[in-house]
Protein backbone atom coordinates (compact mmCIF):
# COMPACT_ATOMS: atom_id res chain seq x y z
CA UNK A 1 0.00 0.00 0.00
CA UNK A 2 1.55 3.07 -0.73
CA UNK A 3 1.04 5.80 1.71
CA UNK A 4 0.77 9.71 2.20
CA UNK A 5 0.04 11.09 -1.29
CA UNK A 6 -0.51 14.74 -1.21
CA UNK A 7 -3.78 15.77 -1.69
CA UNK A 8 -5.55 19.62 -1.99
CA UNK A 9 -9.18 19.23 -1.48
CA UNK A 10 -10.38 22.77 -2.89
CA UNK A 11 -13.70 23.87 -1.09
CA UNK A 12 -14.96 23.45 2.86
CA UNK A 13 -17.93 22.93 2.05
CA UNK A 14 -19.78 19.90 3.19
CA UNK A 15 -18.39 17.88 0.45
CA UNK A 16 -14.64 19.17 0.48
CA UNK A 17 -14.69 18.84 4.39
CA UNK A 18 -15.94 15.09 3.84
CA UNK A 19 -13.68 13.83 1.25
CA UNK A 20 -10.75 15.42 3.23
CA UNK A 21 -11.95 13.82 6.57
CA UNK A 22 -12.66 10.48 4.28
CA UNK A 23 -9.05 10.98 2.84
CA UNK A 24 -6.57 12.00 5.97
CA UNK A 25 -7.03 8.37 6.88
CA UNK A 26 -4.20 7.74 4.63
CA UNK A 27 -3.02 10.90 3.15
CA UNK A 28 -1.81 14.19 4.09
CA UNK A 29 -4.08 16.68 3.14
CA UNK A 30 -4.46 20.36 2.63
CA UNK A 31 -7.94 21.85 2.34
CA UNK A 32 -8.17 25.12 1.08
CA UNK A 33 -11.33 27.47 1.69
CA UNK A 34 -11.55 31.03 0.25
CA UNK A 35 -13.36 32.25 3.28
CA UNK A 36 -12.11 32.99 6.66
CA UNK A 37 -13.60 29.79 8.03
CA UNK A 38 -14.89 26.60 6.31
CA UNK A 39 -17.70 27.17 3.64
CA UNK A 40 -20.06 25.13 5.52
CA UNK A 41 -20.13 27.57 8.76
CA UNK A 42 -18.92 30.59 6.76
CA UNK A 43 -22.63 32.50 7.41
CA UNK A 44 -23.37 31.05 10.84
CA UNK A 45 -23.90 34.04 13.95
CA UNK A 46 -23.99 34.17 17.40
CA UNK A 47 -27.31 35.64 17.86
CA UNK A 48 -27.84 37.55 20.26
CA UNK A 49 -30.69 37.95 21.19
CA UNK A 50 -33.39 39.13 24.20
CA UNK A 51 -30.53 38.60 26.75
CA UNK A 52 -28.97 35.44 25.26
CA UNK A 53 -26.46 34.21 22.84
CA UNK A 54 -27.57 31.42 20.19
CA UNK A 55 -25.92 29.67 17.43
CA UNK A 56 -27.70 29.53 14.35
CA UNK A 57 -26.67 28.36 11.45
CA UNK A 58 -27.30 30.06 8.01
CA UNK A 59 -28.69 28.23 6.42
CA UNK A 60 -30.67 26.26 8.58
CA UNK A 61 -30.19 22.86 7.28
CA UNK A 62 -32.36 20.02 8.16
CA UNK A 63 -31.91 16.28 6.76
CA UNK A 64 -33.86 12.85 7.39
CA UNK A 65 -33.24 9.56 7.61
CA UNK A 66 -34.64 7.41 4.47
CA UNK A 67 -32.76 10.28 1.88
CA UNK A 68 -29.13 10.94 3.86
CA UNK A 69 -27.31 7.69 4.58
CA UNK A 70 -24.19 8.63 3.74
CA UNK A 71 -24.35 11.94 5.80
CA UNK A 72 -26.14 10.13 8.43
CA UNK A 73 -23.57 7.09 8.71
CA UNK A 74 -20.81 10.16 8.43
CA UNK A 75 -22.17 11.95 11.40
CA UNK A 76 -22.52 8.90 13.31
CA UNK A 77 -18.84 8.27 12.95
CA UNK A 78 -18.21 11.35 14.12
CA UNK A 79 -20.53 11.57 16.41
CA UNK A 80 -22.13 14.33 15.72
CA UNK A 81 -25.72 14.98 17.34
CA UNK A 82 -28.95 15.17 15.62
CA UNK A 83 -32.40 16.23 17.34
CA UNK A 84 -35.68 15.71 15.89
CA UNK A 85 -37.29 19.14 14.63
CA UNK A 86 -41.07 20.13 13.98
CA UNK A 87 -41.58 20.85 10.51
CA UNK A 88 -45.09 21.86 10.40
CA UNK A 89 -45.64 24.01 7.93
CA UNK A 90 -48.09 26.56 6.65
CA UNK A 91 -48.70 28.34 2.98
CA UNK A 92 -50.07 31.76 2.56
CA UNK A 93 -50.97 34.28 -0.64
CA UNK A 94 -48.52 37.19 0.20
CA UNK A 95 -51.81 39.48 0.17
CA UNK A 96 -54.19 37.24 1.20
CA UNK A 97 -54.63 34.20 3.64
CA UNK A 98 -52.89 31.37 4.66
CA UNK A 99 -54.70 28.81 2.49
CA UNK A 100 -53.04 25.38 4.02
CA UNK A 101 -51.49 24.17 7.07
CA UNK A 102 -50.07 20.61 8.25
CA UNK A 103 -49.56 19.86 11.90
CA UNK A 104 -46.51 17.43 13.05
CA UNK A 105 -47.13 15.31 15.59
CA UNK A 106 -44.88 12.85 17.86
CA UNK A 107 -46.54 9.96 18.44
CA UNK A 108 -44.84 6.66 19.52
CA UNK A 109 -41.36 7.86 18.36
CA UNK A 110 -43.30 8.54 15.03
CA UNK A 111 -43.56 11.97 13.23
CA UNK A 112 -47.15 12.47 12.25
CA UNK A 113 -48.54 15.36 9.45
CA UNK A 114 -51.71 15.67 10.19
CA UNK A 115 -54.18 18.46 8.57
CA UNK A 116 -54.75 21.45 9.87
CA UNK A 117 -57.27 24.30 10.50
CA UNK A 118 -58.21 26.40 8.31
CA UNK A 119 -60.06 23.20 5.93
CA UNK A 120 -61.48 25.04 3.26
CA UNK A 121 -61.93 23.84 -0.10
CA UNK A 122 -58.41 24.37 -1.50
CA UNK A 123 -57.09 22.88 1.71
CA UNK A 124 -59.21 19.86 0.86
CA UNK A 125 -58.22 19.58 -2.58
CA UNK A 126 -54.00 19.80 -1.23
CA UNK A 127 -55.24 16.39 0.84
CA UNK A 128 -56.82 14.52 -1.31
CA UNK A 129 -53.93 15.26 -4.04
CA UNK A 130 -51.23 14.70 -1.38
CA UNK A 131 -52.99 10.73 -1.02
CA UNK A 132 -52.92 10.36 -4.11
CA UNK A 133 -49.40 11.60 -4.84
CA UNK A 134 -47.83 9.32 -2.28
CA UNK A 135 -49.64 6.69 -3.32
CA UNK A 136 -48.85 7.25 -7.06
CA UNK A 137 -45.25 7.43 -6.48
CA UNK A 138 -43.79 4.47 -6.31
CA UNK A 139 -45.69 3.03 -9.02
CA UNK A 140 -44.90 6.32 -11.06
CA UNK A 141 -41.14 5.54 -10.08
CA UNK A 142 -41.19 2.31 -11.45
CA UNK A 143 -42.73 3.88 -14.63
CA UNK A 144 -40.50 6.32 -15.26
CA UNK A 145 -37.15 4.79 -14.72
CA UNK A 146 -34.51 6.65 -16.18
CA UNK A 147 -36.99 9.20 -18.05
CA UNK A 148 -36.06 12.79 -17.74
CA UNK A 149 -39.65 13.85 -18.05
CA UNK A 150 -40.45 17.50 -16.28
CA UNK A 151 -42.38 16.91 -13.12
CA UNK A 152 -45.05 20.09 -14.25
CA UNK A 153 -45.63 17.19 -17.71
CA UNK A 154 -45.83 14.60 -15.59
CA UNK A 155 -48.25 16.87 -12.89
CA UNK A 156 -50.22 18.31 -15.72
CA UNK A 157 -50.55 14.32 -17.05
CA UNK A 158 -51.40 12.83 -13.98
CA UNK A 159 -54.28 15.49 -13.38
CA UNK A 160 -53.03 17.27 -10.07
CA UNK A 161 -55.04 19.98 -9.21
CA UNK A 162 -53.52 23.67 -9.57
CA UNK A 163 -54.19 23.65 -6.03
CA UNK A 164 -51.75 21.17 -5.29
CA UNK A 165 -49.31 21.65 -7.67
CA UNK A 166 -49.11 25.54 -7.44
CA UNK A 167 -50.15 25.71 -4.10
CA UNK A 168 -48.40 22.96 -2.40
CA UNK A 169 -46.08 20.95 -4.10
CA UNK A 170 -44.06 23.31 -5.95
CA UNK A 171 -43.59 26.04 -3.36
CA UNK A 172 -42.68 23.24 -0.89
CA UNK A 173 -40.08 22.14 -3.51
CA UNK A 174 -38.52 26.09 -4.08
CA UNK A 175 -38.00 25.81 -0.69
CA UNK A 176 -36.52 22.59 -0.45
CA UNK A 177 -34.36 23.31 -3.65
CA UNK A 178 -34.61 27.34 -3.21
CA UNK A 179 -35.01 28.25 -6.43
CA UNK A 180 -37.75 29.73 -8.64
CA UNK A 181 -41.32 27.55 -8.88
CA UNK A 182 -40.24 27.41 -13.06
CA UNK A 183 -37.28 25.12 -12.18
CA UNK A 184 -39.24 23.27 -9.82
CA UNK A 185 -41.28 22.43 -12.99
CA UNK A 186 -38.43 21.90 -14.59
CA UNK A 187 -36.91 19.32 -12.46
CA UNK A 188 -36.90 15.51 -13.71
CA UNK A 189 -40.30 14.15 -11.83
CA UNK A 190 -38.42 11.47 -10.92
CA UNK A 191 -35.77 13.20 -8.88
CA UNK A 192 -38.86 14.69 -6.86
CA UNK A 193 -40.86 11.55 -6.41
CA UNK A 194 -37.64 9.41 -5.08
CA UNK A 195 -37.71 12.22 -2.08
CA UNK A 196 -41.17 11.47 -1.73
CA UNK A 197 -41.04 7.90 -1.30
CA UNK A 198 -37.95 7.91 1.27
CA UNK A 199 -39.79 8.38 4.35
CA UNK A 200 -40.06 11.64 5.15
CA UNK A 201 -43.68 11.82 5.87
CA UNK A 202 -43.38 9.76 9.22
CA UNK A 203 -39.92 9.22 9.85
CA UNK A 204 -39.14 13.54 10.20
CA UNK A 205 -36.54 15.74 9.87
CA UNK A 206 -33.69 16.46 12.02
CA UNK A 207 -31.03 18.92 12.62
CA UNK A 208 -27.35 18.89 14.25
CA UNK A 209 -27.77 19.86 17.89
CA UNK A 210 -24.25 21.76 18.13
CA UNK A 211 -24.89 23.57 14.84
CA UNK A 212 -22.16 23.70 11.59
CA UNK A 213 -19.21 24.76 13.82
CA UNK A 214 -18.89 21.23 15.88
CA UNK A 215 -19.63 19.32 12.08
CA UNK A 216 -16.56 21.82 11.02
CA UNK A 217 -14.15 20.83 13.58
CA UNK A 218 -15.01 17.17 13.90
CA UNK A 219 -14.36 16.85 10.57
CA UNK A 220 -10.60 18.94 9.96
CA UNK A 221 -9.77 17.16 13.10
CA UNK A 222 -7.50 14.69 11.13
CA UNK A 223 -7.05 17.24 8.24
CA UNK A 224 -3.04 17.97 7.99
CA UNK A 225 -3.70 21.62 6.66
CA UNK A 226 -6.34 24.06 6.87
CA UNK A 227 -6.08 27.31 4.78
CA UNK A 228 -8.85 29.48 4.84
CA UNK A 229 -8.77 32.89 3.41
CA UNK A 230 -7.05 31.01 0.58
CA UNK A 231 -8.80 31.92 -3.01
CA UNK A 232 -7.65 29.42 -5.50
CA UNK A 233 -7.46 30.97 -8.67
CA UNK A 234 -5.95 28.58 -10.92
CA UNK A 235 -5.52 24.56 -11.61
CA UNK A 236 -3.19 22.98 -14.24
CA UNK A 237 -1.39 19.81 -15.16
CA UNK A 238 1.81 19.06 -14.21
CA UNK A 239 4.01 16.20 -14.81
CA UNK A 240 3.96 15.31 -11.55
CA UNK A 241 0.66 16.42 -10.78
CA UNK A 242 -2.01 18.93 -10.68
CA UNK A 243 -0.52 22.65 -10.36
CA UNK A 244 -2.98 24.88 -7.70
CA UNK A 245 -2.38 28.77 -7.82
CA UNK A 246 -3.48 31.45 -5.38
CA UNK A 247 -2.57 34.92 -4.91
CA UNK A 248 0.92 34.67 -3.33
CA UNK A 249 1.42 31.06 -3.93
CA UNK A 250 1.63 27.78 -5.91
CA UNK A 251 2.03 24.07 -5.12
CA UNK A 252 1.97 20.82 -6.91
CA UNK A 253 -0.13 17.94 -5.44
CA UNK A 254 -0.24 14.10 -6.26
CA UNK A 255 -4.46 14.60 -6.32
CA UNK A 256 -6.59 17.54 -6.35
CA UNK A 257 -10.43 17.23 -5.37
CA UNK A 258 -12.02 20.17 -6.36
CA UNK A 259 -15.28 20.96 -4.31
CA UNK A 260 -16.72 23.76 -5.35
CA UNK A 261 -19.57 24.62 -7.17
CA UNK A 262 -19.51 23.61 -10.53
CA UNK A 263 -19.67 27.68 -12.06
CA UNK A 264 -16.55 27.98 -9.65
CA UNK A 265 -14.92 25.43 -10.93
CA UNK A 266 -14.76 25.97 -14.65
CA UNK A 267 -13.09 29.54 -13.24
CA UNK A 268 -10.28 27.53 -12.21
CA UNK A 269 -9.52 24.90 -14.69
CA UNK A 270 -6.86 25.59 -17.07
CA UNK A 271 -8.27 25.36 -20.64
CA UNK A 272 -5.93 21.73 -21.39
CA UNK A 273 -8.70 20.56 -18.95
CA UNK A 274 -11.50 20.67 -21.81
CA UNK A 275 -13.49 17.93 -21.50
CA UNK A 276 -13.81 18.66 -17.63
CA UNK A 277 -14.85 22.52 -18.47
CA UNK A 278 -17.86 21.02 -20.61
CA UNK A 279 -18.80 18.95 -18.17
CA UNK A 280 -19.12 21.02 -15.87
CA UNK A 281 -20.66 23.70 -17.88
CA UNK A 282 -23.97 22.23 -18.31
CA UNK A 283 -24.82 22.74 -14.52
CA UNK A 284 -27.01 26.17 -13.60
CA UNK A 285 -27.63 27.74 -11.12
CA UNK A 286 -30.09 30.37 -9.89
CA UNK A 287 -29.43 32.39 -6.74
CA UNK A 288 -30.62 32.38 -3.48
CA UNK A 289 -30.80 34.61 -0.34
CA UNK A 290 -31.19 34.34 3.52
CA UNK A 291 -32.13 36.94 5.64
CA UNK A 292 -32.29 36.83 9.35
CA UNK A 293 -34.17 39.07 11.14
CA UNK A 294 -37.12 39.84 13.20
CA UNK A 295 -39.98 41.31 11.21
CA UNK A 296 -43.43 39.34 11.73
CA UNK A 297 -44.29 41.09 7.77
CA UNK A 298 -42.64 38.28 6.74
CA UNK A 299 -44.66 35.43 8.34
CA UNK A 300 -47.97 34.83 7.64
CA UNK A 301 -50.69 37.41 8.17
CA UNK A 302 -52.30 36.14 11.18
CA UNK A 303 -50.15 34.87 13.54
CA UNK A 304 -52.66 31.96 14.77
CA UNK A 305 -50.96 29.78 11.42
CA UNK A 306 -47.27 30.43 12.25
CA UNK A 307 -45.98 27.59 12.15
CA UNK A 308 -41.84 26.35 11.97
CA UNK A 309 -41.92 26.91 8.26
CA UNK A 310 -43.93 29.18 6.27
CA UNK A 311 -44.19 29.00 2.77
CA UNK A 312 -45.53 32.65 1.08
CA UNK A 313 -46.53 33.09 -2.48
CA UNK A 314 -47.15 35.97 -4.61
CA UNK A 315 -47.83 35.80 -8.50
CA UNK A 316 -45.74 38.72 -9.05
CA UNK A 317 -42.51 36.44 -8.25
CA UNK A 318 -41.46 33.29 -9.21
CA UNK A 319 -39.87 32.52 -6.27
CA UNK A 320 -41.42 31.33 -3.22
CA UNK A 321 -40.46 32.45 0.22
CA UNK A 322 -39.76 30.37 3.12
CA UNK A 323 -39.49 32.02 6.74
CA UNK A 324 -38.32 29.29 9.00
CA UNK A 325 -39.80 30.46 12.54
CA UNK A 326 -36.50 29.76 14.56
CA UNK A 327 -37.98 29.85 17.89
CA UNK A 328 -39.91 26.44 17.16
CA UNK A 329 -36.74 24.98 15.75
CA UNK A 330 -34.22 25.61 18.28
CA UNK A 331 -34.59 24.87 21.98
CA UNK A 332 -32.77 27.50 23.41
CA UNK A 333 -34.73 30.26 20.84
CA UNK A 334 -37.91 28.79 22.72
CA UNK A 335 -38.62 31.13 25.18
CA UNK A 336 -37.38 34.70 23.35
CA UNK A 337 -39.31 36.78 21.19
CA UNK A 338 -39.99 35.72 17.53
CA UNK A 339 -36.85 35.86 15.50
CA UNK A 340 -36.86 34.39 11.83
CA UNK A 341 -35.02 33.49 8.91
CA UNK A 342 -36.17 33.60 5.38
CA UNK A 343 -34.87 32.52 2.21
CA UNK A 344 -35.89 33.97 -0.90
CA UNK A 345 -37.44 36.95 0.45
CA UNK A 346 -40.31 38.84 -1.80
CA UNK A 347 -40.30 41.61 0.95
CA UNK A 348 -37.10 43.41 2.36
CA UNK A 349 -37.30 43.27 6.03
CA UNK A 350 -37.30 46.44 7.98
CA UNK A 351 -33.09 47.29 7.72
CA UNK A 352 -33.64 47.39 11.71
CA UNK A 353 -34.96 44.25 12.14
CA UNK A 354 -32.14 42.34 10.00
CA UNK A 355 -29.40 40.23 11.76
CA UNK A 356 -27.64 38.88 9.09
CA UNK A 357 -27.98 38.74 5.23
CA UNK A 358 -26.59 35.48 3.37
CA UNK A 359 -26.16 34.96 -0.55
CA UNK A 360 -26.03 31.49 -2.01
CA UNK A 361 -26.06 29.77 -5.33
CA UNK A 362 -28.36 26.56 -5.93
CA UNK A 363 -27.83 24.18 -8.24
CA UNK A 364 -31.09 23.39 -10.47
CA UNK A 365 -31.44 19.61 -12.11
CA UNK A 366 -32.60 19.52 -15.15
CA UNK A 367 -31.82 16.95 -18.47
CA UNK A 368 -28.68 19.00 -18.76
CA UNK A 369 -27.20 18.72 -15.77
CA UNK A 370 -27.92 14.76 -15.49
CA UNK A 371 -25.98 14.61 -18.21
CA UNK A 372 -23.26 16.81 -16.58
CA UNK A 373 -23.23 14.44 -13.97
CA UNK A 374 -22.67 11.06 -16.16
CA UNK A 375 -19.70 13.00 -17.95
CA UNK A 376 -18.11 14.04 -14.91
CA UNK A 377 -18.60 10.30 -13.67
CA UNK A 378 -16.75 9.22 -16.81
CA UNK A 379 -14.41 11.19 -16.43
CA UNK A 380 -14.11 9.64 -12.62
CA UNK A 381 -13.49 6.72 -14.42
CA UNK A 382 -10.16 7.77 -16.58
CA UNK A 383 -6.88 5.32 -15.34
CA UNK A 384 -4.20 7.35 -13.40
CA UNK A 385 -6.53 10.23 -13.15
CA UNK A 386 -5.44 12.87 -10.31
CA UNK A 387 -8.15 15.45 -10.93
CA UNK A 388 -11.25 14.65 -8.98
CA UNK A 389 -14.83 16.53 -8.76
CA UNK A 390 -17.49 16.06 -5.80
CA UNK A 391 -20.10 18.51 -4.40
CA UNK A 392 -23.90 18.53 -3.98
CA UNK A 393 -24.37 19.48 -8.05
CA UNK A 394 -23.41 16.23 -8.85
CA UNK A 395 -25.75 14.16 -7.48
CA UNK A 396 -27.56 11.73 -6.48
CA UNK A 397 -30.88 13.15 -6.63
CA UNK A 398 -31.41 17.01 -4.95
CA UNK A 399 -28.75 18.75 -4.71
CA UNK A 400 -28.38 18.53 -0.54
CA UNK A 401 -26.07 17.82 2.19
CA UNK A 402 -26.25 13.76 1.20
CA UNK A 403 -25.67 14.48 -2.55
CA UNK A 404 -22.44 16.23 -1.53
CA UNK A 405 -21.18 13.97 1.04
CA UNK A 406 -22.22 10.84 -1.27
CA UNK A 407 -19.91 12.07 -4.37
CA UNK A 408 -17.05 13.00 -1.69
CA UNK A 409 -17.16 8.92 -0.38
CA UNK A 410 -17.22 8.25 -4.50
CA UNK A 411 -13.66 10.47 -4.65
CA UNK A 412 -12.46 8.89 -1.70
CA UNK A 413 -12.99 5.75 -3.06
CA UNK A 414 -11.91 5.95 -6.90
CA UNK A 415 -8.59 7.78 -5.33
CA UNK A 416 -7.61 5.09 -3.05
CA UNK A 417 -8.92 2.69 -5.39
CA UNK A 418 -6.51 4.02 -8.10
CA UNK A 419 -3.83 4.29 -5.40
CA UNK A 420 -4.03 0.88 -4.73
CA UNK A 421 -4.47 0.96 -1.11
CA UNK A 422 -6.69 -1.09 0.93
CA UNK A 423 -8.63 1.72 2.62
CA UNK A 424 -11.53 0.32 3.81
CA UNK A 425 -14.85 2.57 3.43
CA UNK A 426 -18.60 1.90 4.17
CA UNK A 427 -20.53 1.57 1.52
CA UNK A 428 -23.88 4.27 1.57
CA UNK A 429 -27.14 2.36 0.60
CA UNK A 430 -28.06 2.38 -3.00
CA UNK A 431 -29.22 5.57 -4.53
CA UNK A 432 -30.44 6.00 -7.67
CA UNK A 433 -28.20 8.25 -10.13
C1 LIG B 1 -31.30 28.57 1.88
C2 LIG B 1 -30.72 27.18 1.80
C3 LIG B 1 -31.28 26.18 2.56
C4 LIG B 1 -30.77 24.87 2.49
N1 LIG B 1 -31.32 23.90 3.28
C5 LIG B 1 -30.84 22.65 3.23
C6 LIG B 1 -31.36 21.62 4.06
O1 LIG B 1 -32.27 21.85 4.87
N2 LIG B 1 -30.85 20.36 3.93
C7 LIG B 1 -29.84 20.07 3.07
O2 LIG B 1 -29.43 18.91 3.00
N3 LIG B 1 -29.31 21.03 2.28
C8 LIG B 1 -29.77 22.30 2.34
N4 LIG B 1 -29.24 23.28 1.54
C9 LIG B 1 -28.26 22.89 0.54
C10 LIG B 1 -26.89 22.68 1.12
O3 LIG B 1 -26.53 23.80 1.88
C11 LIG B 1 -25.92 22.45 -0.04
O4 LIG B 1 -26.34 21.34 -0.78
C12 LIG B 1 -24.53 22.17 0.47
O5 LIG B 1 -24.08 23.20 1.30
C13 LIG B 1 -23.59 22.05 -0.72
O6 LIG B 1 -22.34 21.69 -0.23
P1 LIG B 1 -21.09 21.64 -1.19
O7 LIG B 1 -19.94 21.29 -0.34
O8 LIG B 1 -21.40 20.80 -2.38
O9 LIG B 1 -20.94 23.12 -1.77
P2 LIG B 1 -20.65 24.50 -1.02
O10 LIG B 1 -21.24 24.50 0.33
O11 LIG B 1 -21.07 25.57 -1.97
O12 LIG B 1 -19.08 24.52 -0.85
C14 LIG B 1 -18.20 24.99 -1.83
C15 LIG B 1 -17.06 25.69 -1.08
O13 LIG B 1 -16.04 26.06 -2.03
C16 LIG B 1 -15.54 27.32 -1.61
N5 LIG B 1 -14.87 27.93 -2.78
C17 LIG B 1 -15.45 28.35 -3.92
N6 LIG B 1 -14.53 28.85 -4.77
C18 LIG B 1 -13.35 28.72 -4.13
C19 LIG B 1 -12.01 29.06 -4.50
N7 LIG B 1 -11.71 29.63 -5.69
N8 LIG B 1 -10.99 28.78 -3.63
C20 LIG B 1 -11.27 28.21 -2.41
N9 LIG B 1 -12.53 27.88 -2.02
C21 LIG B 1 -13.53 28.13 -2.87
C22 LIG B 1 -16.78 28.06 -1.15
O14 LIG B 1 -16.46 29.17 -0.35
C23 LIG B 1 -17.53 26.97 -0.40
O15 LIG B 1 -17.16 26.91 0.96
C24 LIG B 1 -29.70 24.60 1.62
C25 LIG B 1 -29.13 25.61 0.87
C26 LIG B 1 -29.62 26.91 0.96
C27 LIG B 1 -28.98 28.01 0.15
Amino acid sequence: MRMGLDIAVIGGGIAGLSAAWRLSTHHRVTLMERHEVAGMDAHALDLVHDGGTARVDVPLRVLYEGYYPTLIAQYHELGVQLERTNYAGSFSALDGDTYYRYANWLVAGRSVPLPALPIGRTALRINRDLVRIYRLAPIALREIQDSEQPLGSWLDHAKFSPEFSEGFLIPTFAAVCTCSASAVRAYPARVILDYLTRGLTFGGVRRVVMGTREVVRRLTEPVAELRCGVRVQTISPSAHGVRVRWEGGEQVFDHVVVATQANQATTMLDAAYRREREALARFAYEPSEVVVHTDPRLAPRDRRYWAPVNIITTDAHDKPMATIWMNKVQPELHAKSPVFQTWNPILDAKAETIRAHARFERPVVNAASLEGARSVRLLHTQHGRRLWFCGSYLGPGIPLLEAAARTALDVAIAINDDESTTLRLPTPLSRPA
